[in-house]
């Protein structure tokens, strides 16, 4: 029974955001176990949490997400694009957040930048890998002037766009029922910052990019296409999941999809109140991994930055996730794939 023990590398989360914002994290501290949040230290080596990309997000400022209800679901406006000085500042401040903690971990919080580093600290149970990414890169400035600063500070791993404007292209509207085929593409900033990407071994992850904007780094990219956190729209219709068609271009590009466990892109209905059982999250994941292949699915949760499933609930709930998978009748060396090896694969491949 080795499975359940597998190490998750997992594509996505916002912690470091929760504990930036007192407001919005409760003003928990990472090494302490907390009620509140779904990472901290313990509870991340209860759950088997191996490492991952810890997002910088830089909210928008006193902006209420304006929701509308329609027959069928909702609709949302874009938040207004930000400003690259706060995004800039607020962005450091975050990363150095992280090497603070890295600092104060004796050892067990490695922010890691290198493949090897990142393998070895997968294999070694103590530690946690902790590898900045941004989601939306408004703190990148449009003459990319920074980006060395940001790579050094560890930033592997950059989302063009969050769900909104900015300089380098536009984000996709939360809707349901939509498609990601919402606003315009790249900019010509935007193409820049992906080939600037490619030659440095930064990642560039395609969660909450329009359809335009995939298209365009598809044709520019010589990187697998990654897409950090989302899910199927064949299974639910909203707009911040992927097509079939952009699953098969993840895969022919020998990338990877990571399945979100964001509950309201994983429920075929989105109005039901019904519990999502795990068993509704794999459905996400053995879909992509029927059409295209396990070597193209791996795991994205989103925790701290998304409701989540009751039955995972935190990062404690990895195992389970895992079990289920299995129990779905992936093979444990599929399993494995799905949990690290996949992300593994790409990682190396782009960061080379
Ligand atoms: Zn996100």
């Amino acid at each position: 029974m080795t499975t359940p023990s597998t190490r998750v590398f997992d594509g996505h989360n916002d912690t470091l955001i929760d504990l930036h914002i007192p407001e919005r994290g409760g003003g928990r501290s990472f090494f302490e176990r907390s009620e509140t949040g779904q990472v901290d230290f313990p509870r991340a080596r209860e759950g088997n949490f191996g490492g991952g990309f810890f997002a910088v997000f830089v909210p928008n400022e006193e902006y209420e997400y304006d929701r509308t209800e329609t027959d069928e679901g909702y609709e949302m406006d874009l938040p207004p694009a930000i400003a690259h000085e706060r995004a800039k500042h607020f962005t450091y401040d975050v990363l150095a957040r992280l090497h603070r903690i890295e600092a104060e971990s004796e050892g067990t919080v490695r922010v890691v930048g290198d493949y090897d580093d990142l393998e070895a600290c997968l294999t070694f149970e103590g530690t946690i890998a902790a590898i900045p990414h941004l989601e939306g890169a408004e703190a990148v400035a449009p003459d990319l002037s920074n980006l060395d600063l940001l790579y050094a500070a560890g930033v592997r791993s950059i989302g063009p766009v969050w769900s909104r404007p900015n300089e380098f292209g536009h984000g996709v509207r939360f809707e349901y029922p939509g498609t990601p085929d919402t606003d315009p593409g790249l900019t010509d900033a935007g193409r820049d910052l992906v080939r600037a990407c490619n030659e440095k071994g930064i990642l560039v992850d395609l969660a909450h990019i329009t359809t335009a904007g995939f298209e365009d780094v598809a044709e520019i990219s010589t990187d697998p296409l990654v897409v950090s956190h989302a899910a199927v729209h064949d299974v639910c219709r909203v707009s911040r999941n992927l097509t079939d068609e952009q699953i098969d271009a993840v895969a022919d590009s020998g990338g990877l999809v990571g399945i979100t466990f964001a509950e309201g892109f994983l429920k075929k209905d989105p109005h039901s109140n019904a519990d999502l059982p795990i068993s509704g999250l794999v459905d996400h994941v053995e879909y992509v991994a029927d059409r295209v292949g396990v070597e193209y699915v791996a795991l994205g949760s989103d925790f701290d930055g998304a409701d989540v499933p009751e039955a995972v609930g935190d990062v404690t709930g990895l195992p389970d996730v895992l079990a289920e998978i299995r129990d779905r009748g992936f093979t444990d060396e599929e399993v494995r794939k799905i949990a690290q090896e996949n992300w593994l694969r790409v990682i190396e491949e782009t960061w080379e």
